[in-house]
């Protein structure tokens, strides 16, 4: 069965989510702080981590950044206010995988959280490592080495690396991705993908702005040249 680690200071809202998650029969542990989750991460295998960005000992981007350093690659999904205009592809980069807005809705927090358990169970039957261009992926250990440096890939980073690497040199409908990786809809005005493919893109290419290998398909999604 499934651990989820909830690294969240508000007790209500964590609550909430620990009844509604232990109702769809995953497991579930709760830290206050950060130093508290990481402990709780490290005690026992963890699936997926639901972390808050402002917690009293550290921020949520340190507890990625920790995690990913450590070579956790499970799946982690950041809640964030809305209030916090945060940089979300910098965030990516520093390792998180996707944020969810609170207030936010439980249904679509759930979908979330079952899709990226679902696929995460399924990865290691594709093909796990790849070249784009002079640069070596792994999708086992969720990194891109770039000469003697390793670039680390969030979870959704290399789920999207996935899906246009099995369906290589197609264009690969963003509908798609949001579908088979998040387990939502796709909406109009969802940039979720978009924000992936940036930090994707400064990882993979020379120039991010003249993308060779990751390319934009016109009015449809991305592709991928390798
Ligand atoms: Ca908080």
């Amino acid at each position: 069965m499934a651990r989820i680690v909830i690294i969240e200071d508000e007790p209500e809202l964590a609550h909430g989510l620990r009844d509604n998650l232990e109702f769809e029969q995953y497991t579930v542990a709760h830290a206050l702080t950060g130093q508290q989750g990481l402990e709780l991460v490290a005690e026992r295998p963890t699936h997926l981590v639901l972390l808050d960005l402002m917690l009293p000992d550290m921020d949520g981007f340190d507890v990625c950044r920790r995690l990913r350093e450590s070579g956790y690659t499970m799946p982690i999904i950041i809640l964030s206010a809305k209030s916090q205009e945060i940089d979300k592809v910098r965030g990516l980069e520093l390792g998180a995988d996707d944020y969810v807005t609170k207030p936010f809705s439980l249904r679509e927090l759930l979908a979330r959280v079952s899709a990226a358990l679902r696929r995460a169970d399924q990865a290691p039957a594709t093909r796990a490592q790849f070249s784009v261009g002079d640069r070596q992926v792994d999708l086992v250990r969720q990194v891109v080495r770039v000469d003697e440096e390793e670039l680390p890939l969030g979870y959704y980073e290399a789920e999207i690396l996935r899906m246009l690497h099995e369906r290589v040199g197609e264009a690969v409908p963003r509908a798609d991705l949001l579908e088979q990786i998040w387990g939502v809809g796709a909406s109009p005005v969802d940039r979720t993908v978009d924000n992936h493919v940036v930090s994707l893109r400064r990882k993979l290419e020379d120039d991010p702005k003249k993308p060779q290998h990751i390319l934009t398909a016109h009015a449809v999604g991305y592709k991928l040249v390798l």
